[in-house]
């Protein structure tokens, strides 16, 4: 008998642990992955980035459509109707299409699937249902889970976490929202747009934490034109459930009179925290940072020789493509190769109408740390977003004062997940503003838009 049964024994079957486990299969590792869930793919293809994109996809289609944008550029429809089932079934469709792809990745691979959940029983080894295994190197990628809220319960039927929210039966007259987040707005967008009042009840002052602040004032802007309310500065109390209603109750975040705000259902979207309960990581010689998530160095190594950790439950933004490029990095640096992820710049993407994405420091950030230059160009002038009717939202641009060099790039427009990333490879490369002005861009794009802000850094758009 081998002294070790695997090589390396991924635990979570996420964006991170798939990834890692596929990756540490071809570099020629004897690999395993322990996953509870019943399908592969973790939070982000059951529950998390596919199947709200799905609905945000679906209900952008059917708001153009009710809403008369389609009309307008004359495709007449006569009257809409929204099939909420048919909806949930191409959700679910998704769902099941990607997640059945994981496990057929897997065989393809020969990672073996131990089905269960996983609990550490020494350094090398842990349980997995009866079946207890040893691996030379264990990978910790348990992700998250919702954050309650002390005084709220979920109960998935009138008060929902992202989960539930994305499973309603039926559209709710009024749905509040607790938590001005990226699920926040884009749950919120899928029901406002099929037809329920949205209020959104938000601690800070602003909505969207850790984003640009022109952004963050611009987006609240947009979806306050698009009808969703706002209830900024303002902290929720306590919810009470009755006759399958809710009555939520707010008061100022900075303390002041109550007030009470009667809701079909409430969405709690106040942040994620990481999975460990369940690990045993004491048998592991484990410990938790005071967040709750596992410390690693930069090569994803925790304190315990033979034991990595990687995406949501380690430090940094909870993104499945950062767990990904994780993934890929650990398997590496198991195989002895050299696994690297930058962390100064993983996108973010908010994929609401119009998307808003940003990479690297916001301005107030890159501020902080010396002189920059700012160069910013409206979509209003930019000849694709005008033909498709898409005026709003803009491209900024800040740059190093003295070396030109990008620090960060943030974008309002219907593509903008997709336009950042070319943002985030000039950035890699590191690209100065000039750089990029001195590319040429395809016409008639939205990514025009990205060397016209560049242009502006240095004062010189030409199509404002
Ligand atoms: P997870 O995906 O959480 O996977 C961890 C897996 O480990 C789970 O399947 C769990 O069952 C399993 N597990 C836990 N404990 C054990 C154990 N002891 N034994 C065995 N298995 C265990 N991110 C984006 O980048 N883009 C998006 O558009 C996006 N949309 C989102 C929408 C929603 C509604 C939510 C909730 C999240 C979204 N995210 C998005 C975040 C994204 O889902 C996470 O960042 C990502 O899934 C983290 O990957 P992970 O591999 O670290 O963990
Ligand atoms: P979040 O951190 O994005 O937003 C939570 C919001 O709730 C914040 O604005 C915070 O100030 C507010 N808040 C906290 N406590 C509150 C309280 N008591 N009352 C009112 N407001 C309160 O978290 P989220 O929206 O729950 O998302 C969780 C994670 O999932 C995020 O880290 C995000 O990166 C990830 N996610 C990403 C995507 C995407 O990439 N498009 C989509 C969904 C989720």
């Amino acid at each position: 008998m081998a002294e070790y049964d695997f090589d390396v024994l991924v635990i979570g079957a996420g964006p991170g642990g798939y990834v890692a486990a596929i990756r540490a299969a071809q570099l020629g590792l004897k690999v395993a992955c322990a996953e509870g869930r019943e399908t592969l793919g973790g939070t982000c293809l059951n529950v998390g980035c596919i199947p709200s994109k799905a609905l945000l996809h679906a209900s952008e289609l059917f708001e153009e459509a009710a809403g008369g944008a389609l009309a307008k550029l004359g495709v007449k429809l006569g009257s809409v109707e929204l099939d909420l089932d048919a909806m949930h079934a191409q959700r679910k469709d998704a769902v099941k299409g990607l997640t059945g792809g994981i496990e057929f990745l897997f065989k393809k691979n020969k990672v073996e699937w131990l089905k269960g959940y996983a609990a550490f029983t020494g350094k090398d080894s842990v349980k997995v249902g009866d079946r207890e295994v040893r691996a030379k190197n264990i990978v910790i990628a348990t992700g998250s889970s919702v954050t309650p809220l002390p005084g709220v319960e979920i109960d998935q039927q009138v008060v929902v976490d992202s989960t539930g929210a994305l499973e309603l039966a039926k559209v709710p007259g009024h749905l509040v929202v607790i938590g001005g987040g990226v699920i926040g707005l884009e749950l919120g967008s899928v029901w406002r747009r099929v037809g329920a009042k949205v209020t959104v009840v938000e601690f800070l002052d602003q909505i969207l934490p850790g984003f640009d602040g022109d952004v963050r004032k611009e987006s609240a802007k947009l979806f306050k034109k698009q009808g969703i309310e706002f209830k900024t500065g303002t902290k929720v109390t306590g919810v009470a459930v009755n006759g399958g209603k809710a009555t939520v109750t707010v008061e100022p975040a900075k303390g002041g009179e109550a007030e009470t705000i009667e809701a079909d259902n409430v969405l709690v979207a106040i942040g994620r925290r990481p999975n460990t309960s369940g690990l045993n990581l004491e048998a592991a010689g484990l410990s938790l940072n005071n967040r709750g998530q596992i410390e690693t160095d930069h090569d994803f190594a925790t304190s315990v020789s033979g034991i990595w950790a990687i995406g949501d439950v380690i430090p940094g933004p909870m993104l499945a493509h950062k767990a990904e490029d994780e993934g890929i990095a650990v398997a590496e640096n198991i195989a002895g190769l050299t696994g690297i992820v930058n962390h100064d710049l993983i996108p973010s993407v908010v994929y609401t109408m119009p998307e808003i994405a940003g990479v690297g420091l916001t301005e107030e950030a890159a501020k902080e740390k010396g002189e920059v230059k700012v160069g910013k160009f409206p979509m209003a002038g930019n000849s694709r977003a005008k033909t498709n009717h898409e005026p709003d939202g803009f491209v900024k641009i800040i740059a190093d004062a003295k070396t030109d060099r990008v620090l960060g790039v943030w974008i309002i427009t219907s593509v903008a997940g997709t336009m950042i990333a070319q943002a985030t490879q000039a950035m890699e490369f590191g690209a100065t503003s000039e750089d990029i002005a001195y590319t040429c861009h395809a016409h008639p794009t939205h990514s025009e838009a990205i060397k016209e802000a560049a242009m502006a850094v240095t004062g010189k758009p030409i199509h404002v």
